[in-house]
């Protein structure tokens, strides 16, 4: 697990660099088989060691650390039981925290929202830390890989670290551009058709011709 939870410091460190996440909020997990190396309960995310990561098993029994899990364990947990994620990401980034307070899903308005499931919906608020909050959170992000927590924040999944940090930012870019668009007019969601052709090109991509 040594270079799991290395791997939780430099993510950690990123996270603060760009803004994601202020202070103790926000945290990061990582999966290798039936344990999890988690970030701490109150340590500042550019703050951390590997060696201050406790690592949880499954059922969230504590397996190595001095310091407490983050709160939001239980929330990383339902999701490792639900998803194939093998690492997740939970920061309160402002745009994504915006759409998270005032709206119930931020619709697709680019076509890269595909990459994170198309629409990602906002989970029912819940207290942080709770079992209520993990089952909502569990339910929005079915088929997906992101979801906003209403009055929170956000997470998002991938099968390694850095794949869920870079669709915590993909999120994030989506949520700036959907109500920086809501301040200059009305933002055109993409179609159920228009989502189809991307996926078409994608698995089609153009093959240029080579100069003879
Ligand atoms: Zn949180």
């Amino acid at each position: 697990m040594r270079s799991l939870r290395e791997q939780l410091c430099e993510y950690g460190r990123r996270a603060v660099e760009l803004g994601l996440v202020i202070g103790t909020s926000g945290n990061l997990s990582v999966r290798e088989g039936e344990l999890v190396a988690v970030t701490p309960s109150g340590v500042a995310l550019d703050r951390l060691t590997p060696e201050t990561c406790p690592v949880v098993d499954v059922e969230g029994h504590l397996v190595e650390g001095e310091l407490q899990p983050s709160s939001e364990t239980p929330m990383h947990l339902a999701v490792y039981q639900a998803t194939d994620a093998r690492a997740i990401v939970h920061t309160h980034s402002v745009f994504g925290t915006v759409v998270a307070t005032t709206m119930t899903e931020l619709p697709p308005v680019h076509y890269n929202a595909l990459l994170l499931g198309g629409t990602v919906k906002v989970a029912p608020y819940a207290t942080y830390g709770t079992p209520e909050l993990a089952a909502n959170v569990r339910a929005a992000m079915e088929g997906k890989r992101a979801a906003l927590m209403a009055n929170h924040g956000g997470v998002t999944i991938g099968a390694t670290l850095e794949e869920a940090f870079e669709a915590t930012r993909l999120l994030e870019w989506l949520c700036e551009v959907y109500v920086r668009g809501l301040g200059v007019g009305k933002p055109t969601v993409l179609t159920d058709e228009q989502l189809a052709a991307v996926v078409e090109r994608s698995f089609n991509p153009p093959e240029f011709p080579r100069r003879p």
